[in-house]
C-alpha cells in the first residue's frame, strides 16, 4: 500500500493533494455547485495526471457545473484535455479559463513558457464558447522586471482577441516563501535585502497605471486575494474572485446555489472549490522561479 510522507500527510490534511475518495465530502459541501479547478496548483498543460484525475472524477462522479481552466500554454493544454472539455460541455458543464501571460514565457522567468503570447488561446476561445468565459491573468507582478509596454502590448493583443477581463496578482514580498527567496536572491538585485521600494505606494502605482492603459484596450482589471486591499486604493480596481460565483452563474444560465466556504487564503472571494491537481512538480511544470508551488 502506497505510504504517504510526513509532509504529504500534511498537505493532505490541508486538502492540498488530489484524492478522489475526498470527492464526496466536498459534493455534500456544495449541493449543486460543483465546480473544479484545473489546476491552481500546477499547469496541467505539463502535467498529464492532472486529467487523468479529472476524468476519474467525472467517470466515477459524473461532469460538474464548472470546470475552470488555469494555464500558461493554452494550445499545449488543449492537446492533453480538449477532447475532455468538450465531452464535459455535451453533459452540460460550463468551462472557464484563466490564462495566464505575462510576456516572461521562455525568459528566465518562466523557462517551459510558450515565448509566443496566447498561443492557442483563439482554439480556446472556440472550445470554451467565447472570449467571456475567459480571464487573462497578468500575474506575477515582480518589481524591477515589470514593463508598462509589454503590459500595453499584451492588453492590445487580449482584447484583439476578444477577452476583456484582466485579473493582477503581484510576486509575494521577500521571506513569505523560502524555497521563492533561494531561487530570486541570485538573479533579483534587491530581492536578498528586502527589495527596497517595493512596497504598498508602488503597488498602489504600478496597479493605477495598469488600469489605466488596459482601459484603453476596453479591459477591465481586478485584483487577486493576496492584495485584495489595492482595490480600496485605486480607482476602477476590482477586488477578484477567481473561483468567480456570480460569473460562473452568468455564463452558466444557473444558480445552483452558493455555498458556504472561507476561500484559499484570507480576503478570498472564491467560490467553494475542487482542485484534481497537486503541488509538488515544480521540476516538471513550467519552472518558473517566483513558483511557490513546487
Ligand atoms: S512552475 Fe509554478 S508558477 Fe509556473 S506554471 Fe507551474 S505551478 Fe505555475
Amino acid at each position: 500500500m502506497w505510504q504517504y510522507t510526513t509532509n504529504q500527510k500534511k498537505a493532505i490534511a490541508m486538502g492540498f493533494v488530489f484524492r478522489l475518495e475526498d470527492y464526496p465530502n466536498y459534493l455534500r459541501r456544495v449541493g449543486e455547485a460543483i465546480y473544479l479547478d484545473v489546476s491552481r496548483r500546477t499547469d496541467p498543460a505539463r502535467i498529464e495526471q492532472v486529467w487523468v484525475n479529472l476524468r476519474a472524477v467525472v467517470e466515477a462522479f459524473g461532469a460538474p457545473w464548472i470546470v475552470q481552466l488555469w494555464t500558461k500554454d493554452a494550445a499545449t493544454a488543449l492537446k492533453r484535455g480538449g477532447a475532455l472539455l468538450q465531452v464535459l460541455q455535451r453533459e452540460g458543464t460550463t468551462v472557464t479559463a484563466q490564462v495566464t501571460v505575462t510576456g516572461l514565457g521562455g525568459t528566465t522567468w518562466e523557462p517551459r513558457v510558450p515565448a509566443e503570447p496566447f498561443a492557442g488561446v483563439a482554439e480556446l476561445i472556440a472550445l470554451v464558447g467565447g472570449p467571456d468565459h475567459i480571464k487573462w491573468r497578468y500575474d506575477p507582478i515582480i518589481p524591477t522586471v515589470h514593463r508598462l509596454d509589454r503590459f500595453r502590448r499584451l492588453a492590445e493583443h487580449a482584447a484583439r482577441l476578444g477577452i476583456r477581463r484582466c485579473v493582477l496578482n503581484f510576486i509575494a514580498r521577500p521571506g513569505r516563501y523560502k524555497r521563492v527567496d533561494a531561487r530570486l536572491a541570485g538573479v533579483l538585485p534587491g530581492w536578498a535585502a528586502g527589495m527596497p521600494g517595493y512596497d504598498e505606494s508602488w503597488q498602489v502605482h504600478t496597479a493605477s497605471e495598469l488600469v489605466q492603459a488596459a482601459s484603453e484596450y476596453g479591459l477591465t482589471v481586478a485584483v487577486c486575494a493576496e492584495v485584495a486591499g489595492l482595490a480600496d486604493k485605486v480607482q476602477g480596481l476590482h477586488p477578484a474572485a477567481c473561483g468567480d460565483y456570480a460569473w460562473f452563474v452568468a455564463l452558466s444560465g444557473r444558480d445552483p446555489g452558493r455555498a458556504a466556504t472561507s476561500g484559499s487564503r484570507p480576503g478570498c472571494g472564491c467560490a467553494a472549490y475542487f482542485d484534481v491537481g497537486m503541488y509538488g512538480q515544480w521540476h516538471r511544470c513550467h519552472g518558473c522561479l517566483y513558483c511557490y508551488a513546487g
